[in-house]
């Protein structure tokens, strides 16, 4: 078992662990039970690991890869609804107005 993620927010680490698990790695969440208010040390954060530590590197990786395309995305200009026009944020695949398909699924 190994450790490579950590985070007061469980919910990040969920997330994190449904990205690292959809890539076929079996991952294993420590100190899930606890809520991030009460956990004041870090060291009691929840916390993701891969079971087999010959998966890290590519756990990590998968992570990064993530992230680095939730980040460009973030940073392309508005996408303008093509059913009613508004502007969207290029981070949201549904238009806020009318919930038509902003995005091609990214492959
Ligand atoms: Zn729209």
């Amino acid at each position: 078992m190994k450790e490579i993620f950590r985070d007061p927010d469980s919910a990040k680490v969920s997330l994190c662990q449904s990205i690292v698990e959809s890539a076929g790695i079996r991952t294993h969440l420590r100190n899930e039970f606890l809520s991030a208010a009460e956990v004041v040390i870090p060291v009691f954060y929840p916390a993701l690991c891969v079971v087999d530590p010959d998966d890290y590197q590519r756990a990590v990786d998968v992570l990064k890869e993530h992230f680095e395309a939730d980040q460009e995305r973030a940073q392309l200009p508005d996408i303008a609804c093509p059913e009613c026009s508004e502007e969207n944020p290029a981070t949201f695949d549904i238009c806020w107005s009318c919930e038509a398909a902003l995005v091609e699924e990214v492959t």
